[in-house]
């Protein structure tokens, strides 16, 4: 059961879970405001995590989890200058371009995430234990399955977490890391790719499928 230094060339399974789709209890929920993270450098090691604070009361379910890596959906509100947004650039932020939400309390906090369209990618995360609050506090952190044109801080992010894909391991080295991190983005991609896994709301350069994302991209405090 301990699995410890792995060595790299041990086979692991790209699809998890049955294609039927995802089961109890996923999905597990999480969202948040993209934060600066610990600075250790993923980017560097081209896997950028964005880290959302975790907030026990809106994710009770985090408390209990067990640490490592999982897989699932992100979705991202990227405000119009943003590369990757969808909100047309060539339009100022109040114009009338076609979203009929309600247009009420602009001071309102959630006015961003409800003015700007959320946007479908598969994601892998981790859930581990965050350094700066000496482990005692839960962190999540996600890199997003796509190469995005600008780094997205403060940005708002939804998580739909559909499985487990491992536990943590201590590695002898980065090299082990970045292979075993790169294969976890494979395992995601593939299983998320069944029709049963793949949301129905469409996602960023991808195919439609027949699980319900709506939550993901939803306006609003529906
Ligand atoms: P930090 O320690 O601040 O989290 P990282 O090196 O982990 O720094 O980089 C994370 C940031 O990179 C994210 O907050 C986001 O703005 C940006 N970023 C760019 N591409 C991605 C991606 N594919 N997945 C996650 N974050 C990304
Ligand atoms: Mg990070």
């Amino acid at each position: 059961m301990t699995e410890t230094t792995t060595t790299t060339t041990e086979p692991r399974p790209r699809i998890l879970y049955p294609d039927s789709g995802p089961e109890p209890p996923y999905p597990l929920r999480m969202e948040g405001t993209v934060i600066s993270g610990f600075g250790r450098g993923s980017k560097e090691l081209g896997i950028p995590t964005a880290n959302l604070p975790v907030d026990a009361a809106t994710t009770p379910w985090i408390a209990d989890a067990r640490s490592g890596v999982y897989f699932g959906w992100a979705s991202l509100a990227l405000p119009a200058p943003h590369p990757d947004s969808a909100t047309a650039s060539s339009s100022p932020p109040n114009s009338n371009n076609n979203n009929n939400n309600t247009n009420g309390t602009p001071s309102s906090p959630q006015t961003d995430a409800t003015q700007t369209q959320f946007q479908i990618y598969p994601m892998v995360m981790s859930i581990g234990y965050n350094p700066f609050y000496k482990n005692s506090v839960r962190s999540a952190e996600v890199h997003v399955l796509h190469s995005f044109g600008a780094d997205f801080y403060d940005a708002p992010m939804r998580l739909l977490i559909l499985g487990f894909v491992r536990d943590e391991r201590d590695y002898s080295g980065l090299d082990a890391l970045v292979e075993d991190i790169r294969i976890d983005c494979d395992v995601a991609r593939q299983s998320l790719s069944r029709e049963a896994w793949t949301p129905a709301q469409g996602v960023v350069g991808g195919a439609r499928g027949t699980f319900d994302g709506a939550w993901l991209v939803r306006r609003g405090e529906e």
